[in-house]
């Protein structure tokens, strides 16, 4: 593991290394807790162990830790949503850091060791509760910045879900400046890229029409304990309104889910597919595309728009109903979507 030069096998080898589980101090010590033999004492103690699908793969360098905060900018007014706050390293920092840490873990194992870790910190909000599911609007309006302060997210994400989490804060809004996030690399260079690329997707659109985003970093599966397959990035989101041009911001998002829901389908195919997976074309509801799903199939896409919508509004906004989704432009959207949201609902 960096900084220990030692590639220890398992828990109970890396723990006897350094620790003594059943000292309660060396446990809680919190300077401790990003180290591979800090994490290992501790779920040995806990009788946890990482689990793979919950994408628990726990920070175990400050550096990088240092770093993830730097890029936050934090002021001591501000609240932050931490989601999966693990075992508390990132967490105990934050705290020392702003006004509130609104910290959301799914796991029962691990919240009882968080209530246990944060029972000396007044600041802390420990939500036990899939992030997925949370109403951060209310959790928000709850624990407001002070004065000066803002709302940001920070975390060391759970990998599988990183996609509908993101696209969560982006659509549905709650009051945020920023988010500093760290995630596969491979989804930091979707986040970034550009019309036409093969990185470009329904999560580039959705980004950057909605923030500013710049890689902070490239980091390496060796600060993790367990080592993920792959390597990770932290990115940083500074978050803007939408273009104040925008008519119906839930039909641009579901017609950008429909373009890329089929990737190999021409923008006017895709757009016919994703109104019949939504049910058909719906001629007196409004389209709610704000649907809460795990995935970005067009069976999600929630897009009732009769196919007769779709060839007038790609004539209204002048584009190329040949053309394939990945190409349009978020501009390209907008234009698109504003020209569809005046032909269906
Ligand atoms: N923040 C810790 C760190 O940096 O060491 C842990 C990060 S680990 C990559 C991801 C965390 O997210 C784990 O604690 C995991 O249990 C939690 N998690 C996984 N799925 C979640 C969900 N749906 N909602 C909230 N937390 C979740």
């Amino acid at each position: 593991m960096k900084g220990t030069g030692a590639k220890p096998a398992n828990v109970r080898e890396i723990m006897t290394q350094h620790f003594d589980p059943a000292d309660e101090h060396d446990v809680l010590d919190p300077e401790r807790l990003a180290t591979p033999s800090g994490v290992a004492a501790v779920l040995e103690r806990c009788g946890l162990a990482p689990r793979k699908g919950l994408g628990q793969n726990f920070l175990v360098d400050r550096n990088v830790l240092r770093r993830i905060i730097d890029a936050a900018r934090l002021t001591p007014e501000d609240t932050v949503i931490e989601i999966g706050p693990g075992l508390g390293v990132l967490t105990w920092a934050l705290a020392d850091a702003v006004r509130t840490v609104i910290a959301v873990e799914v796991d029962a194992g691990l919240v009882r060791w968080l209530e246990r870790l944060l029972r000396a910190r007044d600041n802390v909000r420990l939500v036990h509760a899939d992030a997925l599911e949370v109403d951060f609007h209310a959790l928000l309006a709850e624990h407001p910045p002070g004065p000066g302060g803002t709302g940001k997210v920070i975390a060391n994400l759970p990998y599988y879900i990183t996609t509908p989490l993101l696209m969560r804060f982006l659509e549905e809004g709650p009051p945020l400046d920023s988010m500093v996030v760290m995630v596969q690399r491979e989804v930091a260079q979707r986040l970034t890229a550009r019309p036409g690329t093969k990185d470009y997707g329904a999560l580039s659109v959705a980004v950057q029409l909605r923030a500013d985003v710049e890689t902070v970093g490239v980091v390496s599966p060796h600060v993790f304990f367990p080592k993920p397959a792959v390597e990770s990035a932290v990115v940083r989101l500074k978050l803007r309104p939408l273009p104040g041009d925008v008519l119906d911001e839930a039909v641009l998002f579901a017609v950008v889910r429909a373009a890329f829901g089929q990737r190999r389908k021409t923008l006017r195919n895709a757009l016919r597919a994703a109104a019949k997976a939504s049910g058909g074309p719906a001629s007196e509801a409004a389209p709610s595309p704000r649907r809460r799903g795990r995935g970005e199939g067009p069976g999600e896409t929630g897009a009732p728009w009769p196919d007769r919508a779709v060839e007038d509004a790609l004539a209204a906004a002048g584009i190329d109903g040949a053309r394939r989704g990945e190409t349009l432009s978020p501009a390209e959207f907008v234009r698109l979507a504003n020209a569809l949201a005046a032909r269906s609902g």
